[in-house]
């Protein structure tokens, strides 16, 4: 069937190689990969997307399926398939009396944040705005408010789906229990999501804190975040992390394009007690530099936004960690002061509080026992410097390996991770291929970390 059928067959925008848009419609967020698709299929609602899962599988094409498209190994294009695109399917409609909000599969936390804060509202999302609700929340989704409620998965109430066979169906405790089971943590296996639906909490105004260290003081920064997160009030979130300073007006101008041992830290309790709240971070070191004040929730969100713009080069991995050693953080002070960029950088986000109140069996995220969830990134702008940026992330990656878990997040991971697929899941993989077989035996959904029916 040629393109002219598929776009009888759907009614949303489909775009191809000879349209105008096409750089714009095949392009991902990480500039490293410069795919073309036969055609991009902008689905506007689940029919459209139904019309291209078949469309694709009747003609054997390779499909690639598209949400706020920032997956580091380009999972959202390919070359010559079909790619669907769901940036058009980004409304959220909040339900304040209920504290439930039901988003497109395209949206992008930005999009989601913007419609639940104007009710006071929100839920667990990641670190960035632009990223989507949809890769971030199939993988599992670890970000601010993890510790205090959950990840994105756990509150996540129903799903709808389209599966392999081109089929709309609702997934959640209720309904298609096990797809619901497999897609809180399973990635993009099992379907296309169409629209997701969560619970809410009441975070509207936070106490944000960002400190930065000299390097010398990077080991006391890890070690005391390692000690007080396990047991710190759950309305505390955010990670160490090396940072180059980019030019904040909190940091003295001669030290900016230097590197830091920083705290991101934020604090979901009363406003009037948030600057006391911070003292731990005040005490631990002297600080270059310190900036603590009231943020609203999107504002934290964002607060990374600009250092990741669409197009920046990146690779990335992760791993997770039960134990973080005193010889693991050896091996972060060796490494992480050597980020190349300001955009490059070494996050160590927490896992544990209401994360760890959900058993590794009730969801397809198995690692509910890991503490940590360290990811390398390296981000940059020109192409000469690719090899070298990579090899940064994996040298940093390889030395902390020893001192981590086999397995990581899949969405802190690289196409070329996909021989760890197996310890990803541990205990829970079984029951994913066999889930995986029942609802895409022919593994029509590939482009991802990908559970092989
Ligand atoms: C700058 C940046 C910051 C990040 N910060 C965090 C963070 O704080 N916490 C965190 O957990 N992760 C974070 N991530 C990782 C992020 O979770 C993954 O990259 C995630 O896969 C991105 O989802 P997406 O929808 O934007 O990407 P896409 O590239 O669109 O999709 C990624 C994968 O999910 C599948 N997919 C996406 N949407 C759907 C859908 N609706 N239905 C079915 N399959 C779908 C795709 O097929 C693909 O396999 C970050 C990534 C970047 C680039």
């Amino acid at each position: 069937m040629s393109i002219d059928e598929l776009r009888e067959q759907v009614r949303c925008p489909v775009i191809s190689s000879d349209d105008d848009g096409y750089d714009e419609a095949r392009a991902v967020h990480n500039g490293m990969f410069d795919r073309r698709p036969r055609a991009v299929v902008r689905a506007e609602q689940a029919a459209d997307v139904m019309g291209a899962v078949n469309f694709a599988r009747e003609n054997g094409l390779d499909l690639a399926v598209r949400g706020g498209g920032h997956s580091a190994p380009g999972f959202g294009s390919n070359d010559d398939g079909v790619v669907i695109d769901l940036s058009l399917m980004r409304h959220v409609q909040v339900d304040p009396a209920g504290r439930t909000a039901r988003v497109g599969g395209g949206a992008t936390w930005g999009d989601f944040n913007y419609a639940t804060h104007a009710y006071g509202l929100a839920t667990t999302g990641g670190i960035v705005s632009t990223t989507g609700v949809g890769g971030l929340t199939l993988g599992g989704g670890i970000g601010y408010l993890t510790r205090g409620y959950g990840l994105s998965i756990d509150n996540l109430l129903s799903a709808d789906l389209v599966t392999a066979d081109g089929k709309a169906m609702r997934a959640s405790t209720t309904e298609n229990e096990d797809l619901f089971w497999a897609i809180r943590g399973g990635g993009g296996n099992f379907g296309v999501v169409t629209s997701f639906e969560f619970r809410l909490h009441p975070v509207d105004t936070v106490t944000v804190g960002l400190f930065f260290y000299e390097l010398d003081h990077a080991g006391d920064l890890f070690r005391f975040w390692r000690d007080w997160i396990q047991d710190a009030p759950e309305t505390y979130g955010g990670f160490p992390a090396f940072q180059i300073a980019p030019p904040l007006p909190f940091v003295p101008e001669a030290r900016h394009g230097d590197t830091f041992a920083i705290a991101v830290v934020h604090f979901t309790g009363p406003i009037d007690a948030g600057d006391a709240a911070m003292a731990p971070f005040r005490d631990l070191a002297p600080r270059v530099g310190e900036m603590v004040a009231p943020m609203p929730y999107p504002w934290l969100n964002s607060a990374f936004d600009a250092i990741f713009p669409k197009g920046i080069r990146s690779y990335w991995k992760g791993n997770y960690v039960t134990e973080l050693t005193d010889a693991a953080i050896d091996e972060h002070l060796l490494n992480g002061p050597n980020v190349p960029e300001v955009s490059a950088t070494m996050h160590l986000y927490s896992i544990n509080g209401a994360a760890h109140r959900v058993a590794a069996d009730e969801t397809a995220f198995a690692y509910r026992h890991a503490t940590f969830a360290p990811v390398y990134i390296a981000a940059w702008q020109d192409s000469a410097v690719d090899d070298a940026r990579i090899k940064w992330v994996r040298d940093y990656y390889e030395a902390t390996a020893p001192h981590s878990e086999p397995g990581g997040y899949i969405n802190f991971m690289q196409e070329d991770d996909q021989s760890r697929i197996q310890d990803n899941y541990l205990g829970n993989y079984a029951r994913l291929v066999d889930i995986k077989r029942m609802y895409d035996p022919d593994n029509l959904f590939h482009a991802n970390q990908n559970i092989k029916p």
